[in-house]
């Protein structure tokens, strides 16, 4: 192969010259048109009378609002004037989140987490569902731009329905076929015949499995409803967390899994504590599945000045990095044997995350493969109030 005579090589080099000196002409060339081209619209834009940014950017679909680095409200287009209820004239200079008045929008802004955007109704047209952006803009601006999610919010809300409605009908007739197969499971052998005792112990797991199914996502179905049912109260956190650790020595007495629990006293959280008490079950009922016989669970409610933390932290299997931030996808499995044959649903950190969500905490996953994971709910010190007797204490 490296044998061909100098002179074939002398020859390839010549046309590869060629080539390329052809290919570099035609590439300079190029870029000369796209250049010529760019400015040519920059000069015919600017020698077209008619043209005006300013009026360009009103009429877009979407609001656009210029900001000021307190957030000072300093121009914004029809658009936004029309959904925000906005009058120029007399809000140019004040803040924005007085001129919009609209609940939660002034948290939005003091968060700046603006990776997320704040969805709410649009102020002067109820009929409008809006998605509003914030984006740093030059120095110390911002630009806030709203987009109309109406028909998106109509599509999810759909989705929704069917989901729950979906899984409504379906519980009725699951309900009978699974009290059947249960009645027939516990028939002694001789009555419904030993070919079919295996298949209707089989029939019997799978329908439980669907039953559970169907739940978790009746479940999922209510914690996705908008806001309007939510009812938070304060809760004593120490019971919730204790009875939380009976469950979890319970449910691991045949793994020999050693349950430690460390839990702050005297503190109450603002919470729906049935969506609490489901948040824990669906975090310790994991911790146990996925963690090897003669492990450790730890259940742990810490409370700082920054809020309180529930945690739940195993010496399980662990779970990849990469999978980390798909797992409250529903349905989402790191190994769906492995998750079926340990009785999982695939919903269970769905839900856990609505109710995150629900109560404006945050998820932190931690976990290394082989050597365990640790899920914990950090909850703002907003929800978190100290009870009588600790208060006492700290005033001795
Ligand atoms: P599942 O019912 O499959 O457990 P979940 O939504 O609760 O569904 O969890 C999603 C996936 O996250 C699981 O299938 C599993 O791969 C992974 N996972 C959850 N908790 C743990 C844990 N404590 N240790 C290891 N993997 C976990």
């Amino acid at each position: 192969m490296w044998s061909s005579p100098p002179a074939t090589w002398l020859l390839y080099g010549f046309i590869a010259s060629v080539l390329g000196f052809f290919w570099y002409r035609s590439k300079v060339k190029k870029e000369a048109i796209d250049e010529s081209d760019s400015e040519a619209a920059q000069k015919s834009i600017k020698a077209d009378p008619d043209f005006d940014l300013q009026s360009s950017i009103s009429s877009l679909p979407d609001a656009l609002i210029l900001l000021g680095a307190q957030w000072q409200l300093r121009w914004a287009n029809q658009t936004a004037c029309d959904w925000f209820g906005i009058n120029l004239a007399q809000s140019t200079d004040h803040p924005v989140w007085q001129v919009m008045n609209i609940p939660g929008f002034v948290d939005y802004l003091s968060k700046k987490e603006f990776g997320d955007s704040f969805d709410c109704q649009a102020p002067a047209d109820t009929n409008v569902r809006l998605g509003i952006r914030i984006v740093p803009y030059r120095e110390n601006q911002f630009l806030l731009q709203g987009r109309d999610i109406t028909k998106i919010g109509q599509l999810e809300q759909i989705r929704r329905d069917f989901v729950a409605n979906a899984s409504h009908e379906l519980r009725t007739p699951l309900s009978i076929l699974y009290g059947y197969l249960e009645m027939m499971r516990d028939e002694p052998v001789e009555s419904i015949g030993s070919q079919w005792k295996p298949a209707i112990e089989q029939m019997f797991t799978q329908t439980e499995r669907i039953k559970q199914i169907i739940d978790d996502m009746m479940l999922l179905s209510r914690l996705e409803q908008v806001d309007t049912d939510l009812h938070h109260e304060f809760h004593p956190m120490a019971p919730l967390m204790h009875n939380a650790c009976k469950d979890a020595e319970a449910l691991s007495v045949n793994k020999g899994h050693i349950v430690e629990c460390q839990i702050d006293e005297n503190y109450s959280l603002l919470c729906d504590a049935e969506e609490i008490r489901s948040l824990i079950t669906n975090l310790i009922s994991n911790a146990v599945r996925y963690t090897p016989d003669n492990g450790t669970i730890e259940i742990r409610w810490k409370v700082d000045l920054v809020g309180g933390y529930l945690s739940v932290i195993d010496t399980g299997i662990g779970i990849e990095e990469k999978n980390i931030p798909r797992l409250t996808e529903r349905f989402y499995r790191t190994d769906p044997a492995r998750s079926k044959a340990a009785g999982g649903t695939g919903l269970g950190l769905a839900i856990v995350n609505h109710i995150v969500n629900r109560h404006q905490a945050k998820l932190i996953i931690r976990s290394k493969v082989e050597s365990g994971s640790e899920f914990m709910v950090h909850f703002p010190s907003e929800s978190i109030r100290a009870d009588h007797e600790q208060v006492n204490l700290l005033l001795k």
